[in-house]
């Protein structure tokens, strides 16, 4: 059984077609430009492959309630030309197979619990830390989608004492995404990420951030594991320094087994950089399902 898996992103578009397991079996990238470009070229590819469903893991915000009247668009994008984007009814329209459809960040969540280490797991946080924060929440095996969905990664922090940086993230300055995401560590430092592996200056700084997140995250939706994913959490340095300043914040308050092996609590995603579009296929699989 074939099933179709689109991973939209900012910067580009992952289609690829998988079976009913999981599995992969290939995948294409589109440049994301405007709709009146991409959209087409999406379509053309999903056209005759007979697949029995589609899932969709979107970049936001979307409207994810069923009962809206704009369910399955692209909301208030920054991306001025995906702004009010059905981009499900269009994939409805254009396939004629039902569509399953979430945040890019929950897509990566379910992929994880689904088909890497976090199997099974039904209360779970995935962050993406990349040229944005997302985060992805799972809690009593549901999906956290709420009044639209979580934009954690735009919480308000404390300043490291050392950061002087304003941050840039448009409507906040300096909330996490604003001081933490991967253009956060360019604009500060002026190089890029992977440019920075051995200064320790900025690792530091980083993994306050992110410590301080999970931290507030750990109190308010008491998950079982914290799954870290993105380009900036292929620095792994960040790992023990992320474990280590949550442990000294939660100061011993709260006892749990999960908080005794922290190696497993705080984790990156296993999935090699697929969990995304393979949480788009479980969409699809799903979507199938319910239909
Ligand atoms: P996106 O969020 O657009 O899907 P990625 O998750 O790949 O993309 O994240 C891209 C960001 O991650 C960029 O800002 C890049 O500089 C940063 N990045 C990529 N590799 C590394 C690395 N090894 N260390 C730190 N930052 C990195
Ligand atoms: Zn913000």
């Amino acid at each position: 059984m074939v099933y179709g898996a689109l991973e939209a992103g900012g910067t580009k578009m992952v289609c690829a077609l998988g079976d009913e397991n999981g599995k992969i079996t290939e995948q294409v990238s589109i440049p994301t430009t405007t709709p009146e470009e991409t959209m087409p070229k999406i379509i053309e590819y999903f056209k005759d492959k007979n697949i029995r469903a589609l899932g969709i893991g979107c970049f936001g915000p979307v409207d994810l309630d069923k009962k809206s009247a704009t369910y399955g668009y692209i909301t208030s994008t920054p991306k001025t030309p995906w702004k009010n984007y059905n981009i499900v009814g269009v994939m409805k329209d254009a396939l004629k197979v039902p569509v399953g459809f979430d945040t890019d960040v929950n897509g990566s969540l379910l992929g994880e619990v689904t088909y890497g280490a976090s199997k099974g797991l039904e209360d779970a946080v995935y962050i993406t830390v990349g040229t944005g924060v997302g985060m992805g929440i799972i809690t009593g095996g549901k999906f956290l989608h709420g009044m639209i969905h979580s934009e954690a990664g735009h919480m308000a922090l404390l300043r490291h004492p050392k950061d002087k940086y304003e941050g840039r993230c448009p409507f906040h300055h300096d909330c996490l995404e604003g001081m933490a995401a991967g253009p956060a560590i360019e604009g500060r430092w002026g190089k890029k990420g992977n440019e920075l592996k051995e200064n320790d200056e900025v690792w530091e700084i980083e993994s306050e951030y992110l410590a301080q997140a999970i931290t507030n995250l750990i109190y308010v939706l008491s998950p079982r594991r914290i799954i870290l994913g993105g380009g900036v959490m292929h620095q792994e340095s960040l790992f023990p320094l992320i474990r280590e300043k949550v442990t000294k914040k939660l100061n011993g308050y709260l006892k749990a087994k999960e908080l005794e092996d922290m190696d497993s609590y705080i984790t990156p995603a296993s999935l090699h950089d697929d969990q995304g579009i393979m949480g788009a296929l479980k969409l699809g699989i799903d979507a199938e399902a319910e239909a």
